[in-house]
């Protein structure tokens, strides 16, 4: 059945727009992953519906995502299709204040464009190396600011209609680290962004001034998908792991990073069931040693 469908993305998107037994691990910041029976990348709002209805037509199992920053997938892959909405779906629009752009743009070159156009308020984004749909998804946020802190409007594709939804940013229930998105169903197609006008080089500045902050502290020359645990009530996650002595732990390939201890980083070959393992490990050592309970923020996808 897989090779039916296959054949049918390929119709709607073209090659090489979808492909079969596609290793994840090229499509994850983590390095890691088996294959997915089939990865798809529409270009636009309608294919991506196409594609939908046929996934739906065939109850193939699916998953969403953007640029794979924020993903652990198991070593033994996804089974069904990786709707993938990163550099073929990313056009962006600016007008006066507002962007306008589709979820697979980069938060990077989003910020950048919103730089050059002397706007304000996703310097904070700048060096969060996911796209703007997965950021949105996940509300994620850096040095203050907030997805939520820029969006106006979400445009999504509803996922039992496949139709298209304009919601304003009220009714995205943006929360830490959560938003309407991530209670599935919806997946997200463009978003509407409302800016602020500033002077480009003090806006390149700040940008410049936290790319240099996260350099000194976070380990950027090594695979990762960010901070592995959200930040606990009244904690941060990476000083209780420092504190309960993991910082350098390792199992397999998977490590607390030297340099972040609220980082695990694939060290080398780590296979995601290290990662797993040292993410249990971390969880119970934290909660022996100070009755805390660290949540993932990496999204845990795939058999693992
Ligand atoms: C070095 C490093 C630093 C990081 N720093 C930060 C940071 O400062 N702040 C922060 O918040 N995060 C940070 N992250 C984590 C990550 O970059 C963010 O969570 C980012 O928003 C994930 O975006 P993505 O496109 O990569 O999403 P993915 O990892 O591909 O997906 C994440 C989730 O979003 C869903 N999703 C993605 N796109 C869509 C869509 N279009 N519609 C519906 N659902 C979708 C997926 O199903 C998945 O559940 C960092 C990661 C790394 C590797």
């Amino acid at each position: 059945m897989t090779e039916v469908v296959y054949k049918l993305l390929a119709e709607v998107v073209g090659m090489p727009s979808v492909a079969m037994d596609e290793p994840m691990s090229r499509h994850t910041s983590f390095k890691i992953g088996g294959p997915a029976d089939i990865l798809v990348e529409p270009s636009d709002t309608q294919r991506l519906a196409a594609v939908l209805k046929i996934i739906k037509r065939f109850e193939l199992p699916y998953f969403v995502m953007g640029n794979g920053s924020n993903l652990l997938v198991g070593d033994k892959g996804i089974r069904g299709a990786v709707i993938k909405l990163s550099d073929s779906m990313s056009d962006c629009d600016v007008e006066g204040t507002k962007i306008t752009a589709m979820s697979g743009i980069k938060l990077s070159r989003l910020a950048n464009t919103a730089m050059k156009n002397g706007l304000s308020g996703l310097e904070f984004a700048s060096g969060i190396p996911g796209t703007l749909g997965g950021a949105v998804f996940m509300n994620a946020g850096a040095y203050g600011g907030e997805m939520k802190d820029v969006v106006r409007a979400v445009t999504y594709v509803d996922t039992d209609e496949c139709r298209v939804h304009t919601i304003p940013a009220q009714e995205c229930d943006f929360g830490y680290r959560h938003s309407v998105f991530a209670d599935g169903g919806r997946i997200v197609t463009e978003a509407e962004l409302e800016l602020s006008t500033d002077d480009m080089s003090e806006i390149r500045g700040r940008m410049n001034e936290l790319a240099a902050r996260r350099a000194e502290k976070q380990p950027l020359d090594k695979p990762s998908a960010g901070s592995t645990f959200k930040r606990p009530e009244g904690y941060f996650a990476g000083t209780l792991i420092q504190e309960a002595g993991l910082k350098g732990c390792r199992i397999g390939g998977a490590e607390v990073s030297e340099k972040h201890s609220g980082f695990i980083i694939n060290a080398g070959g780590a296979a995601a069931a290290d990662v797993l393992a040292l993410i249990d490990h971390v969880r119970e050592t934290v909660m022996k040693k100070f009755g805390v309970s660290l949540e993932p923020e990496v999204r845990l996808v795939g058999e693992f």
